[in-house]
């Protein structure tokens, strides 16, 4: 199995914009995400038609999830633009009905090169972090944290996206 599980910089391959929107219409059997399912061992909790949100295998918190468009949307949080705002929100809402204990949970995105799987996913937590949590995640009560480069809340990112512009490092 690989090491999908570990976010940590890893060799960022550049991608034009065109190539971004060539794989984003289709299906790679190449990642790991888009064919997330129970058979060939994640642990799903929930699917529909547009999103899968299953358990990271290397958990960081006490619940550590992860929700993924059921489509390769976007390679990462870089590429989303405004017309993705409705898949944010239902991102959103999802993990907010999966961890019921908490009115709004810890979540948010890696930026490239901070993450290993080229397939946009949401990192959502309930509970306290870990050690390393604390560092690849660095979120506070609040969502509308800012000041790292490599994490973004999805709040951070509507925000970016309302304003017409695109995340990328070093901007919240
Ligand atoms: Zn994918
Ligand atoms: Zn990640």
């Amino acid at each position: 199995m690989p090491t999908f599980l570990s976010c940590f910089p890893s060799k960022q391959s550049q991608i034009t914009e065109e190539d971004a929107l060539i794989r984003s219409s289709t299906k790679s059997d190449e990642c790991i995400f888009c064919n997330v399912s129970k058979g060939v061992g994640f642990n799903v909790i929930y699917e529909d038609e547009e999103l899968i949100a299953f358990h990271d295998r290397t958990p960081r918190a006490k619940i550590h999830l992860l929700i993924i468009p059921r489509h390769h949307i976007a390679s990462s949080v870089r590429e989303l633009r405004k017309q993705h705002i409705p898949l944010l929100n239902s991102m959103i809402n999802l993990a907010i009905t999966l961890i019921p204990n908490s009115s709004i949970p810890k979540m948010g995105f890696h930026i490239p090169p901070f993450s290993s799987v080229p397939h946009l996913h949401l990192h959502v937590f309930s509970g306290k972090h870990t050690f390393i949590g604390k560092f690849k995640y660095p979120i506070s009560g609040s969502n509308d944290h800012k000041g790292y480069g490599w994490f973004v809340t999805p709040n951070q990112v509507l925000n970016t996206l309302h304003q017409g512009k695109t995340v990328g490092t070093g901007r919240g």
